[in-house]
């Protein structure tokens, strides 16, 4: 039989071990913290991930995806790291180092430590569900609570925007819509109710999301959103815009503002029974005017009382654009940049086409045209 101490002495020989100083000057390391969720909380080294002993075997290829590159492993005292190097020894790494003393003697020795922030008892409980995915966690849902969000519009893809953006816990929404709620948006506007006809949609819009979750700061703007107002709307801050407008002098707006700023926009439309969604991210990809360079002429631009939608449509799209801004507020996943999806209710298919930056668009080209806002007159064709 071995005992626990004859087993630790036999590791500790088997793998490398390193005191601060040495693991310090290995550059390029990458330090992994061994330790539980609790101890982490307490303090962790600079620079370091936290993959728990537990989880080591299951979670360290996404940590670690280079198996010759240098790993500084650690604990609190050297012993659970030393089990762990020995693991990913077996794994393939070729280079998994634990560090002798552990957190406490780096601590000691009054070396830098990192104090993380932490979601209180209440958030962590209502934000479970995000927290126990590991590409999310706690990291992920703080930067979620952090992140500023501006929706142009609180109607059809407004509406499951604000709604699915407010329970994910984004941490301020920003709504701008000059409309009044009445009975022809109830049949898809699942933001409002019987009990704000007649109100204004910015503030039945907030009432719905104060009622979910009173973590978000919700900012009002009961206007339309013109060349005259953009600028002071955007400089309160926003960290991306969530484009659920329904007109085109708006979107070219919010697009020409965007990549003037630097502001991702997630765009959506919808018409019947056909929807798009996609991203544009200045610089990196398209924007709108890489697509549409001008508005259609009159006589292309769809009827305005005559359009319809179906009612579950703005759901569908405005969910997509809902994920997109999630994904983008959590750094993670592949952003709808330079990819357009289109999706057809009625065939229940989505169709994906890629969308290419254009040289000479009028705003994000090489010689921009245009350089100031222009208000388009809004038309209908009869
Ligand atoms: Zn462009």
């Amino acid at each position: 039989m071995t005992t626990y101490r004859e087993l630790l002495q036999r590791t500790r020989a088997e793998i490398n071990e390193l005191d601060a100083s040495a693991a310090q000057n290995l550059t390029d390391a990458r330090w992994i913290d061994v330790r539980e969720a609790d101890e982490w909380q307490e303090g962790h080294l600079p620079g370091a991930v936290h993959v728990p002993r537990g989880y080591l075997e299951s979670r360290i290829e996404a940590a670690a995806p280079d198996k010759s590159a240098p790993l500084v492993l650690y604990c609190a005292a050297g012993n659970r790291s030393a089990f762990a190097a020995k693991t990913l020894e077996e794994l393939g790494y070729t280079a998994a180092y634990s560090l002798v003393g552990g957190f406490t003697d780096w601590k000691r020795n009054g070396l830098e430590i990192v104090m993380p922030r932490t979601l209180s008892p209440e958030k962590r409980t209502r934000y479970s569900r995000h927290i126990l995915i590991p590409e999310i966690g706690e990291e992920g849902q703080l930067k979620l609570l952090d992140t500023s969000i501006l929706l142009i519009g609180a109607g059809g893809l407004g509406s499951p925007a604000a709604l699915y953006l407010a329970a994910a816990g984004i941490g301020r929404l920003g709504i701008v819509d000059a409309d009044i709620v009445d009975e022809t948006n109830l049949q898809r506007q699942i933001a409002h109710s019987l009990d704000t006809l007649g109100t204004p949609k910015v503030d039945s819009a907030k009432r719905a999301i104060e009622r979910l979750n009173p973590d978000v700061d919700v900012v009002t703007y009961r206007e339309r959103l013109t060349s005259e107002n953009i600028d002071r709307i955007l400089d309160e801050g926003w960290d991306l815009i969530v484009d659920g407008a329904d007109n085109f002098p708006t979107r070219y707006l919010v697009n020409d503002a965007s990549v003037w700023r630097g502001i991702p926009v997630v765009h959506g439309s919808i018409y019947r029974f056909e929807g798009q969604v996609t991203v544009f991210k200045p610089h990196d990809g398209p924007c709108y005017r890489c697509l549409f360079p001008e508005p259609p002429p009159p006589e292309l631009a769809p009827s305005c009382s005559e359009g319809g939608v179906l009612g579950v449509l703005p759901g569908i799209v405005g969910s997509l654009q809902t994920n997109e801004a999630i994904k983008l507020a959590a750094d993670i996943g592949e952003p709808l940049v330079g990819r357009l999806l289109l999706f057809d209710a009625l065939a229940t298919e989505f169709t994906e086409v890629k969308i290419e930056r254009r040289e000479d668009c009028p705003v994000c080209g090489t010689h921009p045209t245009i350089t100031e806002y222009i208000d388009y007159v809004e038309f209908c064709a009869r």
